[in-house]
């Protein structure tokens, strides 16, 4: 049986990362970023989403299913469909 569970919560970041979704360098201390930890099928994870994206990962997950391989172009395609125009904000 697979258990999959996660959390996802504000962080301020305290290193640099890369966003998730959208791929972007988060920068260390930058406001409205959120964390994904939990364990999926290859274990535990942890990832950081940006301020830009955290608002859409849930409306995301549902449209692709929980399928999320090559996760940030499916992203792109979403929020194409989506949001046309996001990436003018
Ligand atoms: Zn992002």
């Amino acid at each position: 049986m697979t258990v999959y569970d996660f959390e996802r919560k504000p962080v301020k970041t305290r290193k640099k990362h890369w966003c998730l979704y959208c791929g972007e360098v988060i920068p260390v201390g930058a406001d409205g970023v959120k964390c994904e930890s939990g364990f999926c099928e290859d274990g535990p994870f942890r990832e950081y989403v940006c301020a830009r994206c955290a608002p859409y990962a849930n409306e995301f997950a549902e449209w692709c299913d929980g399928w999320c391989e090559s996760l940030s172009e499916l992203f792109f395609e979403f929020m194409d469909e989506r949001h046309p125009g996001w990436r003018d904000e």
